[in-house]
């Protein structure tokens, strides 16, 4: 018998790395940052020189105090809109928007309009700009839309800029819009995230009034840092589990995994230090502010981030880096995986949300130097507080889906546990607060000195990061840590809002009815926070969140540990959850419930898909590899023995090899049986389903797979192996 040919050829990628795009073309662009920055938008500078000076007016107003276009003004902005596009290139317009799948859709149309006698002009109205009607019927919208009424609309939203893409065959204007369906429901990330921002604004304004602090508008800012792993394609093309799961379901852990730490901000790899300029290039083109990048803990793993921005358009930007990524990606001859947990045993990927609000000039969460004296910053960080203590069940919901349950909880993540991380300095001061009415002083940071006098002093920071909390306050901002890598912030933004919102107005009518009963603001003020720190301090702990003894003491404060989606998906359309989102209008109880049902149809869709996969590939790919090398094993040991040559080594790794075989059939056939069943017709028994049986079936048909990964020879091994993904860049 001869041997066959190996079933790939492992090595062919090599050579592909080492002629990849990057090093082919081998000059570097030179770019005028301040030039390109911003270039593909329809920026407020665009529309000053193009537009009548009413129009224009009447659009910066819209835009600042969110107040109703006029349609004569749509009108001016679409014909200004389109002749920039056009000038850049354009050929087509489309609604650019956020459905509940998570990612962004647009439906192409063309500026052309036929003049009837065989030519054609280009047009674009204001009710095109304003107003399109995409066919719904394909986005999730969690049984608000029966099938039959499939009508959709976008609704232009004017506070965040068009902008250009450029593909292939030319560039095309992308309009930010909101989704809704024919009732008007919410259908996108979008709306509701708008309408918090507003719940926002109205409550903290009655607060600053308060405070006698003025104000015209306060926005919410986000600074979202984007964790992502680039992988040749070469190798990840290769593994249907990359290309349909976004993950490998099998691999073993390569000898060498991230225990050297060596890749940790170490110096970008070259090829992808480029794809990374290109990717930052196009971004800046789309008005983009990224500002950092460096290596992640994982070898193969890179983060980006952005100097923060309005929510809104925070949001429009990082939907945009995302999908910025995944295409530029290919140019370097890249996969970008945003998957949470692409690779087993290695650190996964996550999204921080930096996340604060303030005025048109002014930081509510800054501290400045004496904490303690600084009350208006007092409150509004107990609103805070008060906030996710009262609220732990939303956010875990905000951050639940099957991707980040690899994530959370394991030693990587924040835990499943939502705590807040207040430092030294704040802790102590609220703890002043709460036993004398309160404080008297701040803990100061003070400088840190080197030891070598030309190095300058650094000022020190009043307390020390911690790596362990889902939800910091790092100086003058909160950092929510828990984000999945791949998930759209939009949601998590929209619940901090809504439940910090909520606490203000319920703070602010506290003080007005001390205040009606004969207290200053000052004696008010004192009083309320007093009270506040009582019940929000089980929800601040400064320690190690990685550690046992905190779910044990998170268990006796009463703090919620809810470790799954599955878990934590109920209370999203619970009593308390569903009035709040009502009283302040960011979901309507039909909105919520529709979001609750893709949340869970999503998470039994994910996994079924995994485990469909997984056994596919176990099947026709690991299986054949596996007996392939017992056939040849036998024969080696047929013919030992006809020849009369000892070969004990060949009978036992056969003998291993043939047990591992039928350990993975075994495992094979019962994931392959619980495929079949699927959980029955009801999309919560599906989910569940999944998560009782497909998870633990995939799981002990992994275990053979990569015992197996370590027994068949490398040139039978039909798919790359993490050592093949992970070291090569
Ligand atoms: P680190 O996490 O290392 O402390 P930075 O201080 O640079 O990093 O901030 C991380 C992210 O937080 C950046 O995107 C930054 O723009 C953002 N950020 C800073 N201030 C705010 C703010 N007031 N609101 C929202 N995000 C902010
Ligand atoms: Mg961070």
């Amino acid at each position: 018998m001869t041997r066959h040919a190996p079933p790939q050829r492992r090595f062919d990628s090599l050579a592909a790395v080492k002629d990849s795009p990057a090093r082919r073309d081998g000059q570097k662009q030179r770019v005028d940052l301040e030039e390109v920055f911003g270039a593909h938008t329809f920026s407020l500078a665009s529309m000053q020189a193009r537009l009548p000076k009413p129009a224009y007016k009447a659009l910066l107003k819209t835009i600042s105090d969110h107040t109703p276009l006029d349609p004569t003004v749509a009108d001016a902005v679409a014909v200004a809109m389109k002749d920039w596009a056009i000038e850049h290139g354009a050929t087509h317009f489309t609604h650019w928007f956020q459905p509940l799948t998570g990612l962004t859709a647009e439906k192409h149309d063309s500026f052309l309009a036929p003049t009837g006698d065989g030519r054609a002009i280009a047009e674009f109205s204001g009710a095109e700009l304003v107003q399109g009607e995409p066919d719904a019927s394909s986005f999730p919208s969690g049984g608000l839309r029966a099938t039959f009424e499939a009508r959709g609309y976008t609704a232009w939203d004017p506070t965040s800029p068009a902008f250009l893409m450029e593909g292939p065959g030319g560039a095309y204007l992308c309009i930010p819009t909101a989704f809704a369906s024919w009732t008007g429901d919410a259908l996108d990330q979008k709306t509701p995230l708008l309408r918090s921002i507003q719940a926002l604004n109205t409550q903290t304004l009655r607060a600053l009034k308060l405070f006698d602090t003025p104000a015209r508008r306060v926005r919410a800012t986000l600074g979202p840092e984007q964790e992502f792993f680039l992988i040749d394609e070469e190798f990840a093309y290769r593994r249907p589990d990359l290309v349909v799961a976004g993950r490998t379901l099998f691999g073993a852990k390569p000898p060498r995994g991230q225990e050297m730490d060596d890749h940790y901000f170490g110096s970008i790899p070259e090829r992808i230090l480029d794809c990374m300029n290109d990717v930052e290039l196009e971004l800046y083109r789309l008005g983009v502010p990224l500002k950092t990048r460096h290596n992640e803990v994982a070898p193969g793993q890179y983060e980006m981030a952005p100097i923060y921005e309005d929510a809104n358009t925070a949001a429009d930007h990082q939907q945009l880096t995302m999908s910025t990524l995944r295409r530029v990606a290919r140019r370097y001859g890249l996969l970008c995986l945003l998957h949470e947990k692409p690779f087993a045993g290695v650190n996964g990927s996550g999204k921080h949300l930096n996340w604060s609000f303030g005025t048109e000039s002014q930081n509510l969460l800054e501290p400045g130097d004496n904490p303690h004296d600084n009350m208006q910053f007092l409150f509004f960080c107990s609103a805070v507080l008060r906030a996710v203590d009262r609220h732990q069940d939303l956010l875990r919901v905000s951050i639940a889906h099957a991707g980040n349950d690899h994530r959370l909880g394991a030693n990587e993540a924040p835990p499943s546990i939502i705590s807040v991380f207040l430092g030294d300095q704040l802790t102590d001061v609220f703890e002043q607060i709460e036993e004398a009415g309160s404080a008297k002083s701040s803990k100061a940071g003070g400088l840190l000195g080197l030891g070598v006098d030309a190095l300058p002093k650094l000022p020190r920071h009043a307390g020390d990061r911690n790596r362990t909390s889902p939800f910091a306050f790092t100086g003058n901002k909160f950092e929510f840590r828990a984000l999945g890598s791949s998930q759209s912030i939009s949601f998590p933004a929209t619940v901090l809002n809504t439940i910090v919102a909520e606490a203000i107005d319920e703070m602010v009518t506290d003080l007005e009815s001390r205040m009606a009963g004969g207290d200053d603001l000052g004696q008010a003020l004192r009083g309320l926070l007093a009270d506040e720190a009582k019940n929000f301090k089980r929800i601040i702990f400064n320690g190690d969140g990685y550690s046992d003894e905190w779910v044990e003491e998170a268990e006796r404060r009463g703090l919620l540990n809810l470790r799954s989606t599955l878990d934590a998906l109920p209370s999203l359309v619970g009593s308390k959850n569903a009035d709040l989102f009502e009283k302040y209008q960011v979901l309507s109880r039909r909105e919520l419930e529709s979001r609750h049902e893709i949340m869970v149809e999503q998470y039994f869709m994910t996994i079924n898909i995994e485990g469909e996969t997984a056994a596919d590939m176990a099947r026709t790919m690991i299986l054949p590899a596996a007996t392939r090398y017992l056939s040849e094993l036998l024969l080696c040991a047929d013919r030992a023995d006809e020849v009369g040559v000892k070969v004990k080594g060949v009978e036992n790794t056969a003998r291993a090899v043939a047990e591992s075989i039928e350990g993975l059939v075994d495992a094979l056939d019962h994931l392959v049986a619980q495929n079949a069943e699927l959980g029955g017709d009801e999309v919560h028994s599906k989910a569940e389903h999944m998560q009782e049986n497909i998870i633990p079936a995939m799981a002990a048909v992994r275990t053979r797979v990569d015992e197996l990964e370590k027994m068949v020879p490398d040139d039978l091994w039909p798919i790359p192996t993490y050592r093949d993904m992970l070291f090569v860049k």
